[in-house]
């Protein structure tokens, strides 16, 4: 077949590997000879409270309005959006999972021959969405101790940087950057490349390590940050974030965005959860006694484990922790492995409830007694 009777894609589509997802996890199960039920999902740092009940009563009444287009600009969403943080609702934009933030952010400010910059141990998607637009993707080496080098990431900037990607508190390391340290950076990047901030786990930061990013965003027309409603809100599924900036960054990102991008149940459920604080509270409360348990339970083993802002640690289990992992996956655990870091003797396991954490414990120790050096 010559060329012209082929699909044409763009190299960076070429060369693009497509996300890989894990099996559901009823496959899952049934692999494992286990009941679905059985399966203790510690792998994507989704909320183990489940969801909170106004979401459950919200969504049923609204199930019957199918018929209906969703509110384009998720309305009502974004006005209490607004409301919560003070400010004007175009500042305020709607996105199936702050992950649909990331790529429009992206595809508003890059194209071939810009580029991003991302520090090393961070979110997969930022290197995936930039070169979808066929931009180049710079990542800077971190520091020691696992965090972003903010200088190193200045040092990267040239003319061809259009975007920032910067995350606080990080997965997958749990490490978080002080307020003084963000706000000098924001200073000193120009102000025609774009900040996105991702907060996804800013719900989980002690509130005296908080900064005030909506105030960085008044300063700074050229920061996004970007929340999400799939982790202290328990609505992975529902596919919901937000993102908070200037208007006449989101005037651009908005042209981007499809209409409806939310659907109808999503932003319902959003809004609902947006209002039961008590649930994101008992969240807050429920992740802090599972870090307590279990770093007290890893200071014992003597693994070493990174940063304990979010609702994940990054813990290592040593040279066999592949081995090791297989064998959780076999007795129903699910975590995740970070090799792909190039942090081979790592895990990354999300705080579960305190039943999740002990069984998850026992059978670490299992494993590590099986496979440990
Ligand atoms: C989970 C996560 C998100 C949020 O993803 P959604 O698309 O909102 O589900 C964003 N950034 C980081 C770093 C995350 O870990």
């Amino acid at each position: 077949m010559s060329e012209e009777q082929t699909i044409q894609t763009p190299l960076w589509v070429q060369e693009l590997d497509k996300y890989k997802a894990s099996k559901p996890i009823e496959d899952v199960a049934a692999d494992l000879g286990l009941k679905p039920e059985d399966i203790i999902m510690l792998v994507a740092n989704e909320n183990p409270n489940g969801m909170s009940d106004k979401v459950k009563e919200a969504v049923s009444k609204a199930v019957f309005s199918l018929n209906r287009y969703p509110d384009a600009d998720s309305y009502h969403l974004q006005k209490a959006i607004a409301e919560k943080y003070g400010v004007p609702q175009d500042w305020v934009v709607i996105g199936s999972g702050s992950s649909e933030l990331l790529g429009l952010a992206a595809q508003t400010v890059l194209s071939v021959g810009t580029t991003a910059i991302y520090p090393q141990y961070s979110f997969s998607l930022y290197p995936m969405v930039a070169r979808l637009c066929g931009a180049e993707t710079i990542e800077v080496p971190a520091t020691d101790d696992y965090n972003a080098d903010l200088q190193a990431m200045l040092d990267a900037i040239d003319s061809r940087t259009r975007l920032i990607f910067l995350t606080n508190p990080n997965n997958p390391t749990g490490t978080y950057l002080a307020e003084d340290d963000i706000l000098q950076f924001l200073d000193q990047v120009p102000p025609n490349v774009m900040v996105l901030f991702d907060e996804a786990y800013v719900e989980f930061l002690e509130p005296a390590l908080q900064c005030d990013s909506v105030e960085m965003v008044r300063r700074h027309p050229n920061v996004m940050i970007a929340r999400t409603f799939s982790k202290a809100y328990g609505l992975a599924g529902a596919r919901v974030g937000y993102g908070i900036a200037q208007p006449e960054l989101l005037s651009l990102l908005n042209r981007v965005r499809h209409p409806f991008n939310v659907n109808d149940l999503s932003q319902i459920a959003a809004l609902a959860a947006l209002k039961d604080q008590d649930f994101v509270k008992k969240t807050l409360e429920v992740n802090k006694e599972g870090i307590k348990f279990l770093t007290e339970a890893f200071d014992q083993l003597e693994l070493p484990y990174m940063g304990l802002h979010a609702n994940f640690i990054t813990v290592r289990i040593g040279s066999h922790a592949d081995e090791i992992v297989d064998y959780l996956l076999k007795k129903g655990i699910i975590v995740r492995r970070m090799r792909s870091y190039d942090l081979p003797e790592w895990v990354r396991v999300t705080v579960g409830t305190p039943e999740q954490n002990e069984r998850f414990l026992e059978v670490l120790k299992e494993g590590l007694n099986k496979f440990g050096e």
